[in-house]
């Protein structure tokens, strides 16, 4: 490895990261959908709470609003009756607002006349000098024969005084033509003292208003938005859409988005709202999102973390690995390795020839075996010097690497200036014909040997082709003995193992 080069993390080390990853992905996942869950069932079970509250301020409003409505019935009902008008003025009020009593919240009944001015008062038998003659309700009954029953715009009884929601009834004469009005008040802290009753948290809004969007009612309490325009807030229409529904948006009495819930109340053109401030709903959820979500981060920083360590091991360890295989490789080379020349040594061979062998053996393909000997070595050593032979033996190894056809064909040093060359594919006539390539290039080193018969180092070389089923030992023997016959024939030349014709093959 070059120093400074990035090495490529090892695939152990790679699979490590990849599952560290998507186990982190997975449980981040998990925990993600579980936040969701946890933030879908909060607004879940708030949409319920909403829902059961509004139905009992649906059903609170309307349960009073029918009870006035038949005391305000009897009234007109007791007005259109002739006898009353007979009867005594204590007698007649006793009368016309004996159901009256019964309602409770209920403030005083008045009975206007076609004018506008109090002609009966269910608080005095002599009636107050009261006048409504521009009220919105006398005017509204004025109009149109049809209201019934009128919810009108909130009023106040008296500057700074307390206020009230009045509901009223058109009075006729026989013919149809308008009378007056009989018109009674309900305190509007009366509807918020029945909703405070309701358990509700400390953030979430009731309140309720005309269709026409005069707010009436709006608990906890906040005089300032009593008789509020609401057809300005940006959401108003949305309360139309639908008899009951639900949507999000900012609150127009507060400017706090919340979840919003409405509902018509009953038959009468009001509609009733309960509002939780979206915060409010986080509140359920967020803050064991958040216990969640640091836990989750602190697992997969620590699975980060963990795994960081693991690779460096991993690391550490495959590159220690690798450093002994290829320290075992140089070993082993080193072992097959002859130190003077350079060209593997005998145990290479002998295995090299045995694999080689055996592999002829079974596939039928020819092999040959070259053994190489230096003529007259000894006297060279004795007269050039030891040195100068080593020299001479590595010469003869460059000649053997160039001639021989690597990897297919081998050259090895088998003993002191003993050489042998395995040639697969090669017959024995063509191994003579490599051994006599060799020959000539070792002769044309010319190579000073005053002792050798030509004066310059020359080798003698024996060929044996492997078959008949001779074992590897009988075919060195048989190279072995043809190498001998060169020698003795004169040195300088090839022979091919004696008592066989050149080419020709064992049966
Ligand atoms: P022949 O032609 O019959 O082969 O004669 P020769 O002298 O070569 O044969 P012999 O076997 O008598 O001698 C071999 C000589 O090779 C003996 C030894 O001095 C020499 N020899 C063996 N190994 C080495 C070596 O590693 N270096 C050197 N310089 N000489 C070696
Ligand atoms: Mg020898
Ligand atoms: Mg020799």
């Amino acid at each position: 490895m070059q120093p400074g080069s990035r090495r490529r993390p090892s695939a152990a080390s790679r699979t490590l990261a990849g599952a560290i990853v998507a186990a982190t992905l997975v449980i981040g996942g998990a925990s993600g959908l579980t936040v969701m869950q946890m933030r879908r069932s909060a607004w879940e079970q708030v949409g319920r709470v909403s829902q059961n509250l509004l139905e009992s301020v649906e059903h609170m409003v309307d349960r009073n609003i029918e009870l006035y409505d038949l005391s305000l019935q009897g009234v007109v009902d007791g007005l259109h009756d002739p006898e009353i008008d007979g009867i005594a003025p204590a007698l007649r009020q006793a009368v016309l607002f004996d159901r009256s009593a019964t309602a409770k919240g209920l403030g005083a009944i008045l009975a206007l006349d076609a004018q506008g001015q109090a002609f009966a008062d269910s608080t005095a038998i002599v009636p107050r000098r009261l006048r409504f003659p521009d009220a919105d309700f006398f005017r509204t009954h004025k109009e149109r024969e049809d209201v019934g029953l009128y919810i009108g715009k909130p009023l106040r009884m008296t500057p700074g005084g307390r206020w009230v929601i009045p509901l009223s009834r058109r009075l006729a004469y026989a013919d149809g033509a308008f009378a007056g009005v009989v018109v009674g008040t309900i305190d509007i802290g009366y509807f918020n003292a029945l909703f405070s009753r309701l358990s509700l948290g400390d953030r979430t809004r009731i309140a309720f208003f005309r269709e026409s969007g005069e707010l009436l009612v709006r608990s906890p309490m906040m005089e300032e938005a009593i008789g509020k325009d609401l057809t300005a807030a940006p959401h108003f229409r949305r309360f139309f859409e639908h008899r009951a529904g639900r949507f999000v948006a900012t609150g127009y009495t507060e400017a706090v988005e919340g979840l919003f819930s409405y509902s018509r109340i009953g038959t009468h053109p009001l509609v009733a709202t309960v509002v939780v401030p979206t915060q409010a709903i986080a509140d359920l959820w967020w803050p064991r999102a958040l216990v969640i979500a640091v836990l989750v981060s602190f697992l997969c920083a620590g699975m980060i973390g963990l795994t960081l360590v693991l690779q460096r091991e991993l690391e550490r360890r495959t590159r220690a690995e690798e450093r002994a295989l290829a320290a075992n490789r140089d070993l082993a080379r080193l072992a097959q390795t002859d130190g003077l020349t350079g060209l593997t040594n005998r145990r290479h061979f002998d295995e090299t020839f045995a694999r080689m062998h055996e592999d002829s053996a079974r596939t039928g393909g020819r092999l040959s075996l070259v053994l190489l000997d230096a003529d007259r070595f000894k006297r060279y050593n004795d007269t050039y010097g030891h040195l100068a032979g080593d020299e001479v033996l590595r010469a003869v190894a460059r000649v053997l690497q160039r001639q021989v056809r690597a990897p297919a064909e081998t050259a090895c040093r088998i003993g002191g200036e003993e050489f042998a060359v395995l040639l697969p594919g090669s017959s024995g006539p063509a191994a003579v014909a490599r051994a006599e390539r060799i020959r000539r290039a070792v002769a044309r080193l010319q190579i000073p040997h005053v002792g050798n018969e030509g004066g310059f180092v020359t080798v003698s070389l024996g060929v044996a082709e492997v078959g008949g089923g001779e074992t590897g030992g009988q075919v060195f023997s048989a190279a072995d003995a043809a190498l001998y016959e060169a020698k003795r024939q004169g040195r300088d030349r090839v022979v091919l193992r004696p008592g066989r014709e050149a080419g020709a093959r064992v049966a």
